[in-house]
């Protein structure tokens, strides 16, 4: 009975739950939004195991970001030096989108742009919906902050943490910066917004 009982436990943990628009990950079990291309746990622990913290992009070095639990745990075992940050979902930013298929092909397309819209050969699978691009699976974040790095030293960052507007469209869309450089002022990052904002734009 207790052998049973045992298998019972374990095979609930082996086969999470997953509901509607849900994946489990094969490799660690962890259940994320299939809209995601893969597991975000796997992705971030793949940064780790890369051990590229060296890489150096345009002359400036490149910080690496990770995201979730499960990465920022496995990075502070290897002993390597993190600088934690909360990622926060700010209302501020919408990217708006509509999904389309082909009547006779099937192709299916995203378009962002209102005047991209309409013809009759095109069937609606999603309308017109926002996206947040503020809203990551994890509120855990961290930069990976190299042992050498000076103060006052200009980086670049290819996902940024905090939240920062980037641009506007006068559709509505208000846009994330994801990437930028940054100054380390030896305690945090100093994001330099305009080096890679959009700015705003009118069409
Ligand atoms: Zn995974």
């Amino acid at each position: 009975m207790l052998l049973k009982r045992l298998l019972e436990i374990f095979s609930a943990n082996d086969q999470p739950k997953t509901k509607k628009g849900e994946l489990s990950c094969k490799e660690c079990n962890f259940i994320y939004d299939n809209t995601l291309d893969e597991c975000p746990e796997c992705k971030y622990m793949k940064i780790l195991t890369d051990r590229s913290f060296d890489e150096m992009s345009d002359g400036l070095r490149l910080i690496r970001t990770i995201r979730g639990e499960r990465a920022i745990k496995a990075a502070k075992d290897m002993g390597l030096k993190l600088l934690e940050l909360k990622a926060e979902v700010s209302d501020e930013f919408k990217v708006k989108y509509k999904k389309l298929q082909h009547r006779k092909t099937g192709e299916i397309i995203t378009i962002g742009d209102f005047r991209a819209d309409g013809g009759s050969e095109w069937k609606t699978l999603v309308n017109w919906t926002s996206r947040n691009p503020s809203k990551f699976f994890s509120p855990y974040a961290a930069y990976v902050i190299p042992k050498d790095l000076k103060k006052g030293e200009c980086v670049l960052i290819n996902d940024v943490i905090t939240n920062h507007v980037s641009g506007r469209w006068n559709q509505g869309d208000v846009y994330r910066l994801s990437k930028s450089e940054a100054i380390w002022t030896g305690r945090y990052f100093d994001i330099d917004v305009s080096s890679y904002a959009i700015g705003e734009f009118i069409g």
